[in-house]
């Protein structure tokens, strides 16, 4: 008892002081966290079962930048994908695509994310560019998309991508009671893990909508959220890549401008779709200049993760302003 209510003072404290560069400008992320009082702010969703991989062998001999719990545990879930879908037999190359996948805590980084798909050609286009240069997305998929792009997902898993959580089938959730809200997002995960032994952790509200502060909508999405080990994952920037006016090259500008009103390309959460040929074409071009520029393309979690703020379920992560 003791240490559960230390352990909550510290977060609500932690909530309080932290100055975030994902503070909502609503704030809703401390409050959502502070209130719940529940020591639910590490990520409770367990490893993958991996019901379509073997055991999992030791960590890669390559040591780790981060020591923390989370990085062992997203590091071995990895292994297990990459060795049960990358279609690598050799343990020495398994080694060195798991260790090629390592992350520097104090590099700059950024998480490009792909919401709608996966789409045929166009997600495969996406993985193309993260096989070629070794970088990491995430997908916010819809569920009822899953059926007939299983090899797709797979080949998600195998490169560590995320795949993030969309709904089943991209309703607005403050059109649902809660329990049709629990359905459109626990459906999902229940498909996933059934798949491929993987347990989202994030959630991209369709159309970014999930009700006011306070109101009963966002109040049963952040009950959701904490029950299944998951955050609400806005952007911190978006690439404009639904607009009809934005071309190839408008939409590259966006993915590396070094600021967007004010906020640094580092740490930022950058929405993109796998709907179009221009946001591919832009994402092949973005690619190798952020590199160049000493970026790591990592996915939502593992960028949360790394920031100050760390990753908490239930909290919304969203752009100051
Ligand atoms: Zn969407």
């Amino acid at each position: 008892m003791v240490l559960a209510a230390l352990l909550i003072l510290v977060i609500a404290i932690a909530a309080i002081v932290s100055v975030s560069i994902f503070a909502c400008r609503s704030r809703q992320a401390q409050p959502a966290v502070a209130a719940t009082a529940e020591p639910t702010d590490v990520p409770a969703t367990p490893a993958p079962t991996a019901t379509a991989a073997p055991t999992a062998s030791p960590v890669p001999t390559a040591t780790p930048p981060i020591a923390d719990a989370w990085y062992t545990e997203r590091t071995e879930a990895i292994e297990r994908y990459v060795r049960a879908y990358s279609g690598l037999t050799d343990e020495s190359e398994i080694q060195a695509r798991v260790a090629g996948m390592a992350i520097d805590p104090t590099q700059k980084m950024v998480a490009f994310t792909f919401d709608d798909g996966p789409r045929d050609e166009l997600t495969d286009a996406v993985l193309d560019v993260c096989e070629q240069y070794n970088v990491r997305v995430t997908f916010f998929i819809k569920g009822d998309y899953i059926a007939g792009h299983e090899a797709q997902l797979k080949r998600m898993l195998a490169l560590g991508c995320e795949i993030g959580n969309h709904t089943w089938d991209h309703t607005d959730v403050e059109t649902l009671t809660a329990e049709e809200m629990r359905q459109q997002i626990e459906s999902v995960n229940d498909k996933l893990i059934e798949l491929f032994g993987y347990a989202p952790k994030s959630f991209r509200p369709p159309y970014i909508s999930y009700g006011a502060k306070g109101s009963d909508t966002r109040n049963t999405l952040i009950a959701i959220m904490q029950a299944n080990g998951m955050a609400v994952i806005n952007h911190t920037r978006s690439t404009h890549d639904t607009y009809d006016e934005y071309t190839a090259d408008m939409i590259y500008e966006r993915m590396i401008a070094p600021s967007d009103e004010g906020h640094a390309l580092h740490y930022s959460i950058i929405l993109c779709h796998d709907k179009t040929n221009k946001t591919i074409n832009a994402f092949r071009r973005a690619v190798p200049v952020l590199l160049e520029q000493g970026y790591q393309l990592v996915t939502v979690y593992e960028m949360l993760s790394c920031s100050p703020d760390g990753f908490h379920a239930g909290w919304i992560y969203s752009k100051a302003d």
